[in-house]
């Protein structure tokens, strides 16, 4: 009997050492953005833990493929990428993890833009390498509150994939998160109406969708094009249309450069906003929720 008892014990160390399914145990999340982290912890609430890649003060485009980063794939049950090539840099972290559980194609990877239809596709096939970080159009689709519900959704069928024990848990949480983001939307929306129309600048294309949602006129970027460096003679034109049309607002990410930002506003008259793209991108913006917020009432309070 206790020699039973003793493998018993030995065969169910094991399966928890290989990572085996240990009954009760939190499904493991790594994301590569905070605001998918955020839609994870929304969705899957204390049957889950989550952690993000990439800190919400970072560029995704560009994150460096750490070691440590591989580490946390290693032990992931399920991947949550924002895709449309937003974060390309982590296939290259799959292949070193070497973690069946999270590899393309499998139970637990999610793609969160599976269903979002992008805008701004260019024509042909595109090569990475002619230094195009927008070759499967635009991929910041997350600044747009209905088109994030896309991503919401696709988490609430991966978890539901990976821990179908769970599954009425994470409807009931997904349900309840959605009718939040719906009422949300519609006071979003009311705060955005008296400036329907109005132009505003960018300097990269990172809030064409944000804009299009309130009815806003996304008129140009500072960056002539995704990830190319303005020149002088696209930064005078610029700021000749601007003048020339009554731009009031530049939006812009911490990440990206100040000098012709506000080169632009100081000639223009325009006001800078530096905003926050991601959940954690400014401190006390920790939810979705409270990020979208602080960003609709910024830019309706510029536009006042
Ligand atoms: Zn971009």
């Amino acid at each position: 009997m206790q020699r039973y008892l003793c493998l018993l014990i030995v065969s169910l160390l094991f399966l928890s050492a290989s990572g085996a399914w240990v009954a009760g145990r939190k499904v493991r999340v790594i994301t590569t953005n905070t605001t998918l982290a955020d839609f994870v912890k929304q969705v899957g609430g204390d049957r889950v833990t989550v952690e993000s890649l990439a800190k919400g003060t970072q560029d995704l485009h560009y994150i460096e493929p750490r070691p440590s980063l591989v580490t946390k794939l290693r032990d992931a049950d399920m991947l949550v990428i924002n895709g449309l090539a937003f974060d390309i840099w982590i296939y290259p972290l799959i292949d070193s993890a070497r973690n069946s559980k999270v590899v393309t194609g499998s139970v637990g990877f999610v793609d969160a833009s599976m269903g979002v239809k992008p805008t701004e596709v260019p024509p042909g096939k595109v090569s990475m390498a002619q230094g195009e970080v927008h070759p499967l159009g635009n991929p910041h689709y997350l600044l747009d509150p209905v088109r994030a519900k896309q991503a919401v959704k696709n988490i609430l069928d991966g978890l539901v994939r990976v821990s179908p024990a769970d599954a009425a848990t994470f409807r009931a949480n997904y349900d309840k998160y959605i009718a939040a983001l719906d009422r949300k939307i519609q006071e979003w929306q009311k705060l955005m109406s008296p400036h329907k129309g109005k132009p505003v600048v960018t300097y990269h294309r990172s809030w064409n969708y944000f804009l299009e949602r309130w009815g806003l006129d996304y008129f140009g970027t500072i960056e002539p094009k995704p990830a190319i460096p303005p020149s002088s003679g696209h930064v005078t034109r610029l700021m000749q249309d601007m003048k020339a049309r009554g731009v009031e607002v530049i939006l812009k990410e911490p990440y990206f450069p100040n000098k012709f930002p506000q080169l632009i506003a100081q000639e223009t008259g325009a006001k800078l906003l530096v905003l926050p793209e991601w959940v954690g991108g400014k401190e006390g913006l920790d939810s979705y929720i409270q990020l979208m917020d602080y960003l609709v009432k910024q830019v309706a309070d510029a536009l006042s």
